[in-house]
Formats: structure tokens, sequence, C-alpha cells
């Protein structure tokens, strides 16, 4: 990769999740971006394999979004969302509520996923506080889960890298389910794996020791893709679903990456057929071209919010940027784009040549676990010795000199391409990946 030009000095921005000091040694800078590519500072072309951050749902640069958002700046540059309005932000909240499952028409916007998790969690606690049992206080997330970077989502998230500098001040009374990773028992799934089910009966013990009348709710993604791709075994959700229903507590579905087509239908919930009591979201909401997220609440939720508050404010939470113009003219304009061209449904069809070309990797050199679901696979690589995570790094830097960008976290490569990728590029974004594991140590 060319240095970028004289004029652009790279000292000042602090890079997130990003090693600082190695990328601003090897820069790798974006230009531009359409369809399914990026174009690189020295005008390469990169076939997106992951979506930008799992977020590009529509592939990149839509016109009809860019026209939307143009538009709206030049009409209401921005609104402010406390006790006032504006016409886009219902409209977008009618909309959003119609792909929801059943009963989750209530929809809270914010700017990102993390925002989203966070307004999750304090509804969950302003409903038992609501319904007169404020005690239920205590959080319930799962080892591995990766629910963004405010307070709550990395108390309730699972990555310990994530976690550990911030100990001391995580949220009290959190605790966690276990991942469902076995590879001794679930490598190689293809779609959800048979085996792990049970590892959902682990809340049961949860509430056991610390008594349901003392929890508040219990958040997973339904997919997890941060932290490696996880997929949900068979029935687990099922299971996660009916122990809380039982106790009293809340179900979220952090569906930030699973909403919007990601797994072929509009929501893993959808997908899934287990409908929790809110669903966290944002990315793929407006294609990403502008910052924005939510939360759907089961109407039940916010009614009783409502109906035990005195008159005035019901709820003291939001956003400045909450419905943020630009952000409801991103959404109207990327849930047209996936209903006219039924991008959820194409994603559906596409899942089986994606998930041949992602198991065609299984004998390949250092590969140890393919698994996938929807647009979605995880490629996981065996650690070099006393170096973890370095193989994965150094094949995604040598895909991306190819031409091709995957991501990875730990040594599992995940691969989550626009709905838009046709099978061409499929079988250009698995054998460029083939080439390089062939290459490398
Ligand atoms: N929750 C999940 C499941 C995510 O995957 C992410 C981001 O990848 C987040 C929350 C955080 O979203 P954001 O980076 O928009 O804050």
């Amino acid at each position: 990769m060319r240095a970028p030009s004289d004029s652009v000095d790279l000292s000042n921005l602090w890079m997130p999740f990003t090693a600082n000091r190695q990328f601003k040694a090897h820069p790798r800078l974006l230009a531009g971006a359409q369809g399914m590519y990026y174009t690189t500072a020295d005008g390469r072309r990169i076939l997106d394999g992951t979506a930008g951050l799992w977020c590009v749902n529509a592939g990149h640069a839509r016109p009809e979004i860019i026209e939307a958002i143009t538009r709206q700046a030049s009409h209401l540059d921005y609104a402010p969302s406390f006790q006032i309005g504006h016409e886009d932000s219902f409209r977008a909240a009618s909309r959003i509520a119609a792909l929801m499952p059943d009963g989750l028409d209530r929809i809270f916007f914010t700017n990102s996923g993390s925002e989203s998790v966070d307004t999750a969690l304090k509804i969950a606690l302003a409903y038992h506080r609501a319904r007169g049992e404020g005690q239920r206080t205590r959080l319930i997330g799962r080892e591995r889960g990766y629910h963004g970077v405010g307070f709550g989502g990395i108390s309730v998230g699972g990555i310990s890298p994530n976690r550990k500098t911030f100990s001391g001040v995580l949220l009290p009374g959190v605790d966690h389910l276990p991942h469902t990773h076995a590879p001794e028992h679930n490598a190689w799934s293809r779609g959800q794996p048979a085996w792990g089910a049970h590892l959902a009966d682990e809340l049961e013990r949860i509430i056991t020791l610390h008594d349901a009348s003392t929890i508040a709710a219990v958040i997973v993604e339904p997919l997890a893709g941060s932290t490696g791709v996880l997929v949900p075994p068979v029935g687990y959700l099922e299971r996660l679903r009916e122990i809380t229903a039982r106790h009293g507590i809340l179900l979220i579905f952090d569906e930030v990456i699973t909403a919007f087509g990601r797994l072929g239908a509009a929501t893993a919930s959808g997908r899934f057929g287990v409908t929790p009591d809110m669903i966290t979201m944002a990315k793929g909401i407006s294609n990403a071209a502008i910052p924005a997220g939510a939360v759907a609440v089961l109407r039940g939720i916010h009614d009783a919010i409502l109906d035990a508050s005195g008159s005035g404010i019901e709820f003291f939470h939001g956003y400045t940027y909450s419905a943020h113009p630009m952000a409801t003219a991103a959404i109207l304009a990327a849930q047209d784009i996936y209903e006219r061209e039924g991008l959820f449904q194409r994603a559906e069809a596409l899942s089986a040549p994606f998930e041949e070309a992602a198991h065609a990797l299984r004998g390949r050199r250092h590969v140890i676990d393919v698994r996938n679901l929807g647009l979605v696979a995880g490629v996981e690589l065996a650690p070099r010795e006393g170096a973890p995570g370095a193989r994965a790094a150094e094949v995604f830097a040598r895909c991306f000199d190819r031409g091709v960008l995957v991501r990875y976290t730990g040594d599992t490569l995940a691969f989550s391409p626009p709905l838009v990728i046709d099978e061409s590029q499929i079988a250009e974004l698995f054998g460029t990946v083939a080439e390089v594991l062939d290459e490398i140590d």
C-alpha cells in the first residue's frame, strides 16, 4: 500500500480497536466504495467480504440512500428529539416495527449498537421498577458475548480484553451464561449445531443461585459474531425463552449484526421463531450510510413504564441524535431497498452456495473448524505456538493485498458480505483465502 499523501498526518487520530502503532507504520487506507467493492487510496479494488463491519447489507453507495440523506440535509438538517419530533422519525419507527416479531412494536432510536444495548438494559430495569419489582436489578450476559463498549455492554459482555481494564467499575450483580463453542462436539457444523441446547439450562443454575426475584434480564446475541461466529445450537434459544418467561425475566436479543437480512430473514428472532422481549439493532438499519440504531420493545413493557409514571417525562433517557433526520432518511431509504430487491430472501437463497464455499476450506492447512448460517461464516485456524491471533492477522493482511477484505477475531476469520454478493464473488472471497492459507506458516 502506498503511503498516504504528505498532507495527511496520521498522528492525531487515536483509532478504535486498532493496533495504532502497527497501522501507522503500514497504513491501509480506503478512499472509495461502490457496490461490493472498496477502492484503496492507491486505486486498488477490494472485494468487501465483511459488509464493512457487518453493516453495509445492501452494498456501498446506494444512490437512493445518498439522495435521501442529501434531500434531508438541505430540508431539515437537525431536529431536537426531546419534546419535539419530525414526521420521518415516526415513519421510520413504523417501518422498523413492521419488521419485528409480533408485539415488539415500540421503537426507541439510538445512534449505535452500544447505545441500543445500554438503552435496552435501562428499559429492563425501568420496567421491573414500574411494576413494583425494583429489586430485579441483576443482568445476565454470556461468556464471549459482545454488546458494544458502553459500561452496560461491557458488563454483560464476555470478552475479557474488553473488560479487564475496567473490571473494578463494571456493573454490579452481573452474571454470565457459558458460551456455546465446544469444537469437540460442534466443529464443522453446517447451520445450527445439533449439540449444545442443554447449555441454556445453566440459566436455571444461575437463577437458583441469585433467585429469580433479583434478575431483570438476560441478554444474548442470537448468533454471536464479534467473538468469532458462534451459531446457536438447535433448541438453545427456545430453552432460554422458556426459562426466562417462566421466571418473569426479560429476554433481550442483541441483533446488531443479525437484523436486516444477515440470516435470511428480517431478524434472527424471526428466523429462529423465538420472540424475545426486546431486540437491539443498529448497523444494517441504515445500511451504515449514517450512524443509527434502535431498540424494539414489547408493547406491554413500554405501556407498563408509561402507565406507572405520573404526568411528564416517563423514561429519563435519550440522545441528542435519537432519530436524527438524516438517520431516519437513511433508514427509510435502506428499508425500501431491502424490500424492493428482496435482499433478505436473496441472503436465504445464497446461503447454500455460501455454505459450500466456506466448508470447501475444510482440509486446507491450519483450518480447524468452519461454521456458518445465512450469510455469515467463521473459519477457525489453529493458533501459532505462543502467538494467538497472529495467523489470522496474516491471512487478513495478505487477503487485503490481494484485493479481498475479510475480518478476524482471535484466530477465527469471519465472513459477512453485503447481501448483494453474487456466486462468483463468493468463489473469489473463499478462493483467495484458500490460496493465502496454502502460502503461510
Ligand atoms: N452488539 C453487537 C452484537 C455487535 O456486534 C456490536 C458491534 O459489532 C455492538 C453491539 C456494538 O455496536 P456499535 O459498534 O455500533 O456500538
